[in-house]
Order: C-alpha cells, then structure tokens, then sequence
C-alpha cells in the first residue's frame, strides 16, 4: 500500500498533523491502535487558555474554566497564582473532535490497527497485515515511540502516573498542585472539572512503587476536608516523557520521519503538560511532511528549528530545574520547601536565573 504521509497515534499530535497535511491537498493515512479516538483518557485534562487559538472545537469539548493554580508545598496553605487562565476539557470529545477535522480534511483515519514494526528501509507493518510504503512518516504515537526509536531517538527520562476520578463536593475553579519531598520526581494534583475532579500524582518512574500509596493518602486527606468524595469513579494512568525535545526527524533510506507531541519529547519536563505542544508541532509536521514531498530537502532541519523556537527556552528551564531536585534524591537526600519553590512554576524562584 503507499500513502504520501503515514501517520502513526491519532492522540492531539497526530490527528493534528493528519489534517494539516490533508488540508494542503496529500494523501494521508493515519492509524491507531485504539479502536475509539481518544479513549481510554490518560489525563489530567487541563489546557492553558490559549490552546482556543489552535483548536476550533475546544468549545464542545471544554467543561469547566480554570482561573487560578494554588500550589502546596508540604503542610503549608496555599500559594494562590490568581491569572491563570484555562479549561478542563473532556479529553476523549476533545480527541474525537481532532481526528473528525482530519477525517474533514481528506485524511483516512483508520482506528483499532496497530503499527507492529517500522522496517529498517521506512515500510510499516501494521496489524491488518498491510505493508505501508509512505514519503514521509509522521511518529505521533506517544511517549514510547516506535517511530523515534526507529530513527535512534527514544523518548528515556519517564513519569509514571496515577489517577483516579472523584466525586467533587465543594465547586472549584483553580488546579491544586501538591509539592512534597514525599512525592519524587512529581507532584499531586486535584482539577476539578464540574461535579467531579481528576486526583493524582506522577513520580519517577523509578519510584513507581510508591504512586498507589501517594494517591490513597492525598485522597483521603482530601475527603478529612470534606472537598470530595470517596467513590473512585474512575482510574487511569500513564507514561509522561519528561527528558525534553528529541532531534524530532531522521530518515529511514528515502522516507522522511517526523516526530510530534510526546513522541518528540515536548511535553513540559516539570508539569507534564503536553497537549498544546501536540498539537501545535502536529500541525507543523503535517506542513513539514508537505514540503518534503513538494521537493525541500530541508524540510526536516526547518521543521527542528521551528520546534526549538517555540518551544526550547521553556523545555531548557524546565529540565534544569526538574534535574537539580533529581541530583538532591540522587545524593540520598530530601529537597526542602526552598528546593520544591524554586522547582514549580508558580514561584518567582523557578523564572530567575
Ligand atoms: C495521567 C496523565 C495526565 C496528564 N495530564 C495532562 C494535562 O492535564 N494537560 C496536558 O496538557 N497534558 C497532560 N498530560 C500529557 C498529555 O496527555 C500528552 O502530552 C498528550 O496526550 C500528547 O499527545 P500526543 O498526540 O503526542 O500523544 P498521545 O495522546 O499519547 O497519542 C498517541 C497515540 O498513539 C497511539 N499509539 C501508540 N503506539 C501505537 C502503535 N504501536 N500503533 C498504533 N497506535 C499507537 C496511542 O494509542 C495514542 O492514541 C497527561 C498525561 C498523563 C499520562
């Protein structure tokens, strides 16, 4: 079978780039191995605000405005950052919306099929036991992807999360962000999003062991307050890539291979936030695989050099920070409340130099 454009993971990146390519007139076909777009949802859910800019549909799928983080260090009250502005978002409408706009564009988007390989000559074997020959391949497909290893460029600084759905009791209208030294390598979170809330943590993945027991406590210490409930009405988790931006293209003989979203490594190293950036670098891989296919064979280094104008400054800091907490457990010991301020976004420690 050949396609101009292969594009493997509908998520955000990846439908992004499916209908950025089609729009610009490519044959486009992008898989997936789940059989409804979307779903499971892995996520917290929250966007910043200015994702409205990029996603037409954000309004169906929006479900509650974001106007405030607080941020508890340890036993402390909390830190309240009053501008910010954002959305909880249903994360499953959002992502169909995403892969309808691709299917509008032109692009065929075929769920339930999952790449099994990605030969050594640029064919993907899928699992319909198709045979994909493509221009350029568009490697959407999440944190652990087969696209970016078969180019060398493996996604290996990991956080491993868990969360669970609760019922909540008292309206809310900010993101509360638990820091503790209890917590390695991540933080706690309660998002509220209507009469419910997304509840809880990503660590180290080195720490997994300790996630289960990190949720139960932040939950029953949420339930003594009476904020939310105790019926656990669902439960997720998920790989967040946490090592910065990959070399995000390479070339398997003559097909060009573009990664995009967590694939590249975009997702943010402290907050995990990484769906804005899926969808913006979808969208441009989706042009950068036009470009190649219409003769520049510039395309990958321009579309790189895009990437780290956006989003590099904020990558770098990021990793900074997130590594001089890892050096403090590495050395055997505990950061202290200075330490976990001066590792989160909402303190003027984090932005100085
Ligand atoms: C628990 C959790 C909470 C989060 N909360 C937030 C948040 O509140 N806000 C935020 O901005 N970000 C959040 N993130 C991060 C965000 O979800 C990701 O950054 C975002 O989904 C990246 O989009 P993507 O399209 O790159 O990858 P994905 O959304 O992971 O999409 C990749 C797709 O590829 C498919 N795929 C993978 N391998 C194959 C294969 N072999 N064959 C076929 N298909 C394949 C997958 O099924 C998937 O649909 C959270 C992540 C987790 C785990």
């Amino acid at each position: 079978m050949h396609t101009e454009v292969l594009v493997l993971g509908l998520g955000p990146a990846g439908a992004s780039a499916a209908a950025e390519a089609a729009r610009r007139g490519r044959s486009v076909l992008a898989v997936d191995r789940k059989r409804e777009a979307g779903r499971p949802v892995q996520c917290a859910e929250f966007v910043p605000g200015m994702v409205g800019m990029d996603v037409g549909h954000l309004a169906t799928s929006a479900r509650q405005p974001i106007r405030a983080m607080r941020t508890f260090v340890e036993d402390e009250a909390a830190d309240v950052k009053a501008n910010f502005p954002g959305q909880m978002l249903d994360r499953a409408v959002f992502d169909a919306g995403l892969v309808d706009e691709a299917r509008q564009a032109g692009a065929q988007c075929r769920l339930g099929v999952r790449v099994r390989s990605i030969r050594a000559d640029g064919r993907v074997d899928l699992s319909d036991g198709s045979v994909v020959e493509a221009a350029v391949i568009v490697g959407a497909d999440g944190p652990r992807s087969l696209a970016g290893c078969a180019i060398g460029q493996c996604n290996t600084a990991l956080v491993e999360t868990r969360q669970i759905t609760v019922p909540l009791l008292v309206p809310h209208q900010a993101t509360d962000i638990f820091l503790s030294a209890e917590i390695p390598g991540g933080y706690g979170w309660l998002f509220p999003k209507g009469r419910v809330a997304n509840l809880g943590a990503g660590v180290d993945i080195a720490h997994k062991a300790a996630l289960k027991d990190i949720v139960a406590q932040l939950h029953a210490a949420l339930r003594g307050s009476g904020r939310v409930g105790a019926e656990v009405l669902g439960m997720t988790g998920g790989l967040i890539p946490v090592g910065g931006m990959l070399t995000p293209w390479g070339a398997l003989e003559n097909t060009l291979v573009l990664l995009a979203g967590d694939a590249a490594g975009l997702t943010h190293p402290v907050t995990g936030a990484g769906i804005a950036p899926a969808v913006h670098s979808g969208r441009l891989a989706g042009r950068a695989a036009c470009e190649w296919i219409t003769g520049s064979r510039s395309a990958g280094t321009e579309y790189q050099d895009e990437l780290e104008s956006v989003f590099k400054a904020a990558l770098d800091r990021a990793l900074r920070r997130r590594r001089e907490l890892s050096e403090t457990f590495a050395a055997g010991m505990q950061p202290g409340k200075a330490a976990l301020r001066r590792g989160w976004i909402a303190y003027p420690e984090y932005w100085a130099a």
